[in-house]
């Protein structure tokens, strides 16, 4: 069988640097356990403008909607602050994002025991946190018709309109089940059914998909703003959280701050299964391309790397590879090992981006 391709768009400032981490991650998985991929490697955002005028050039587009998946770094820097908005950098993501229909995106968040200490909630709330939070991501009240700001007698107006229709809610809460049945086998889906119409639909789809093909699933509803009280309250009783484009985006990046770090966070993006059953799939980091930290070895590469393992379960069905490759990072973190951005108040010497990959690579060898 034909190996499966991986399509590597390291973009720009740090994105590079992270992402030469995870080609060696991803070469040792080939040498040592036999999973090998075919990589390739192009050009986003502002690397892709300066060698086309264009943050994301045809050609690549159609090798994405090829690849078995795709991994990106980061977009953007100052270098492209005065683009035409036509041609920014973080176009060329949002134009993958578009066309590969990406309409399920996967935060989770997971904290580190070694790493506790760095959530601004304490130690015994989030230590050993594993929750993965499924947000709609192509339709919803940023993109529903009519918007805009209207002149309405003497004063304007500012219109957006909350609106899905029966079949995006359908495909994401399939989406959600899906990956709970990979990890914990619960979902809690959030809505505001009590106050919108949406909100009603969202739980009468969620809950049928559930009793036709997920039975085995256990499924609760909760109103968004108590999911988000819950959140920071006990975040621990959750497996998967199911919520649409507005909730979402606010409840996942509450979610990250139970774990502390941006360099340690990990997403993912998913569309419809192809033929294979595989979804699309674009895995990032959530953090950008820093270029306060650009070029100086810095950067902490492990958000990318655990991208790279969101990659080998939810693109490949290597759970247990995966599993591997997070507790080889537990035990680096745990041995100390620290980037800059995780030193602590108890100071000490930070490593190196490329001494992250070394410690991460040999904790890899010593799980053999
Ligand atoms: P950022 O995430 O790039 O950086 C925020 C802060 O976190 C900086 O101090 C940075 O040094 C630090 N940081 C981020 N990732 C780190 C890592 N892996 N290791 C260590 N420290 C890390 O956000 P920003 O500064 O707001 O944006 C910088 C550029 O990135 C902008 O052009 C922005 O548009 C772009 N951006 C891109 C994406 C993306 O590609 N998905 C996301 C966010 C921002």
């Amino acid at each position: 069988m034909a190996n499966p391709t991986l399509l590597i768009l390291a973009g720009d400032g740090i994105g590079p640097e992270v992402m030469a981490q995870v080609t060696r991650v991803i070469d040792w998985f080939g040498a040592k356990r036999d999973l090998a991929f075919d990589v390739e490697h192009d050009l986003v955002g502002g690397a892709a403008y300066d060698k086309h005028g264009t943050p994301l050039h045809d050609d690549t587009m159609a090798r994405a909607l090829e690849a078995d998946a795709v991994l990106l770094g980061a977009v953007g820097g100052p270098k492209y602050d005065e683009l035409d908005f036509s041609v920014k950098p973080e176009r060329g993501l949002l134009r993958l994002r578009k066309e590969m229909d990406l309409f399920s995106n996967l935060r989770p968040a997971q904290c580190f025991d070694a790493l506790a200490d760095f959530s601004s909630l304490k130690k015994d709330i989030v230590a050993g946190l594993d929750i993965m939070i499924v947000r709609e991501l192509t339709s919803g009240v940023y993109f529903g018709e009519p918007r805009g700001i209207i002149e309405e007698g003497n004063e304007r107006v500012g219109i957006n309109t909350q609106r899905y229709t029966e079949s995006e809610i359908d495909r994401v809460a399939r989406s959600a089940f899906e990956l709970a049945r990979r990890r914990g086998n619960k979902v809690c889906s959030m809505e505001k059914a009590n106050v919108m119409e949406s909100g009603i639909l969202w739980r009468e789809v969620v809950q049928r998909v559930h009793d036709t093909d997920y039975p085995d699933v256990e499924l609760s509803h909760m109103y968004a703003d108590n999911g988000a009280m819950q959140l920071v309250r006990a975040p621990k009783q959750f497996d998967v959280i199911l919520t649409d484009n507005l909730f979402g985006d606010i409840l996942s990046d509450c979610a990250a701050m139970l774990t502390g770090s941006l360099g340690m966070l990990p997403s993912a993006s998913l569309g419809a299964p192809n033929a294979d059953g595989r979804p699309k799939a674009l895995y990032e980091p959530v953090h950008g391309s820093a270029p306060d930290i650009t070029g100086q070895g810095k950067a902490n590469p492990i958000a990318c790397i655990l991208s790279f393992a969101m990659a080998l379960r939810y693109s490949f069905d290597q759970g247990d590879e995966a599993a591997r490759l997070e507790a080889a990072i537990e035990k680096v973190l745990a041995d100390g090992a620290r980037t800059a951005d995780l030193m602590g108040e108890e100071g000490g010497t930070p490593i190196s981006t490329s001494d992250m990959g070394d410690a991460i690579l040999a904790a890899l060898d010593a799980s053999l």
